[in-house]
């Protein structure tokens, strides 16, 4: 599904690196806009018809002048972690400071969780692979290991002051969408996993005002692993910057049939209520 949506970066990725991993091509800017192009525009052209969505909305060649007009602000030497933040459907990550994996204390248990460990944290920091010790499958596995490691070491570093200071840049920008929620009127919402652990369930959108989660808006974002951010950032994020909780809207739907309150003994609002915690019932 994934690779459908969104062209694997590891693929895209194996011709930018050229002199390092691999098979040579261009830089990592100019290769990466005919892939992505070529990818997701044919997609979005007939996947996007009934979605409204940040991509839905445009069409396939709208999402090539996009990604060049995104990739063109990345130089070609800059670091693999830019690179991969500045990919589409990224959205949600931020860069993670270098000297935060130079402190192996930072990476404890890591390199149980992911194979080929030590290549993909040099694909991450940028460290020259000689191409005679890896054959052209392993690279690409190292390319999609150094994906999840970095999503790994995000998930920790965006508990950090740091992190959490670069976290709070991208949710002042709006970077990780709006509540769809009516009565929360458009309130900033922050990524959360529902697990810590890799591969059980993919990243969530938490409301600072509505105290829910909801799947992201964009395609792009809805198959990214909710392990990446963790069920504890949205929290402890708001539990530092006090000042951005929301006051919570007091307004609340009802429902009416030809303009009539539906009355307490109905059944639907008898089923509806049932399972409903007893301070809520009120
Ligand atoms: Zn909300």
């Amino acid at each position: 599904m994934a690779a459908v949506e969104r062209p694997e970066p590891s693929v895209v990725r194996t011709g930018t690196k050229s002199g390092m991993l691999g098979s040579g091509g261009g830089g990592r800017g100019g290769v990466r806009v005919t892939g992505e192009g070529t990818g997701t525009g044919a997609v979005a052209s007939n996947a996007d018809q009934s979605y409204g969505g940040e991509g839905g909305t445009v069409g396939a060649g709208d999402v090539s002048s996009d990604d060049h007009s995104a990739e063109s602000s990345v130089s070609e030497d800059a670091t693999w972690i830019s690179w991969f933040c500045s990919l589409k459907g990224n959205e949600f990550f931020c860069e993670v400071d270098e000297d935060f994996i130079n402190d192996d204390f930072n990476l404890t248990g890591l390199s149980s969780q992911v194979a080929y460990y030590n290549y993909a944290l040099d694909t991450i920091l940028d460290v020259d692979i000689p191409e005679s010790e890896l054959d052209d499958k392993q690279q690409e596995l190292v390319e999609v290991t150094a994906e999840t490691l970095y999503g790994l070491i995000h998930a920790r570093y965006i508990l950090t002051v740091r992190g959490m200071h670069a976290m709070l840049k991208k949710y002042k920008e709006g970077a990780f969408g709006r509540c769809p929620r009516v009565h929360c009127s458009g309130q900033a919402v922050l990524p959360v996993g529902q697990s810590d652990m890799p591969r059980n369930s993919t990243v969530k959108i938490f409301c600072p005002m509505c105290w829910d989660i909801y799947f992201p808006r964009s395609r792009h974002h809805s198959t990214l692993d909710g392990a990446y951010w963790g069920t504890t950032f949205p929290h402890l994020f708001l539990h530092t910057y006090n000042n951005l909780v929301p006051q919570r809207n007091p307004e609340k739907y009802t429902p009416r049939i030809y303009g009539f309150k539906i009355h307490k003994s109905a059944v639907q609002v008898q089923r509806n209520r049932a399972s409903l915690p007893h301070d809520e019932k009120s």
